[in-house]
């Protein structure tokens, strides 16, 4: 059967994908088809199918964690998916890597708002747009999106501010990132981020670009800043090392398909100095 991608569902279950034998990994990212997900998983905990009439193009739906993949399928990790897909390129929303991780963002709010939050009746799909609505009070419930900052800090002498997360990869550098709080505007949010994990001021705090990321529910805005005083301090909680690197002096970057890589190859081919 062949699928139209504008049609296809995407099944997670926890953090992967679950596609058909019949999938091969170049096409993970054009999701499955309705009827069959229907056929095979309708019976599964937990499983709840999306409204295949709703008019949303994306549709994702989750199995429980404990629901055994029948033979014919298997899993495979998102973030997994999204390096396979995603080599050389930055991730915007678009084409098939935008739609797979929609997808993710969208199953993972729906099985968190199987009921509703006011009066605890089990959700709908809201008919009319992307909500869950539930069916006694009439409460509407949409994705969550969590805003977060990612910054590249450069200095005077050429060079940008790269740090080691305790959560990177051995000897991988990157840039600080950190959630938006209530109540804060986005610069501020650069600001207090980079005062806290490395102990610097900046100015000049200029937005690039941006990024979906549904692990689980983030948009990370990414941002360039200039130093502006202090002395490298790393929080030592999150934060482990933090130096001034030149372009011809690197140490190991984060993936392709991250904005953090994408922000750094800005710099790197002289974007931004
Ligand atoms: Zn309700």
């Amino acid at each position: 059967m062949s699928i139209d991608s504008s049609e296809g569902i995407f099944l997670f279950q926890g953090s992967a994908l679950v596609v058909s034998d019949e999938t091969p990994d170049t096409g993970i990212a054009n999701g499955q088809s309705p009827e069959i997900v229907h056929q095979v998983f309708k019976d599964s905990d937990h499983f709840e199918m999306p409204a295949v009439d709703a008019p949303v193009t994306i549709r994702g739906a989750s199995l429980g964690k404990d629901t055994p993949i029948p033979a014919g399928w298997r899993t495979v990790s998102v973030r997994q998916g999204l390096s396979l897909l995603a080599a050389g390129t930055a991730v915007d929303g678009k084409g098939p890597i935008g739609r797979m991780l929609r997808a993710y963002h969208i199953a993972q709010w729906r099985q968190d708002s199987a009921f509703c939050g006011s009066c605890g009746t089990r959700n709908t799909d809201a008919p009319d747009e992307l909500a869950r609505l539930c069916p006694a009070c009439g409460r509407r419930e949409y994705p969550r999106i969590s805003p977060a900052v990612i910054t590249l800090i450069l200095n005077d002498d050429g060079r940008a501010l790269l740090a080691h997360n305790k959560k990177f990869a051995d000897k991988v550098y990157s840039l600080v990132a950190g959630f938006n709080e209530a109540g804060e505007s986005l610069e501020s949010t650069v600001a207090r981020e980079i005062r806290e994990e490395v102990g610097l001021e900046v100015k000049d705090i200029t937005y690039i670009a941006s990024q979906p990321w549904p692990f689980p529910n983030s948009l990370m805005l990414g941002f360039t800043a200039r130093y502006a005083g202090g002395e490298i301090h790393p929080d030592g909680i999150e934060i482990e090392d933090a130096r001034w690197f030149t372009r011809d002096d690197l140490p190991n970057l984060p993936g392709s398909g991250s904005v953090s890589r994408y922000l750094i190859n800005g710099w790197l081919s002289h974007q931004y100095d």
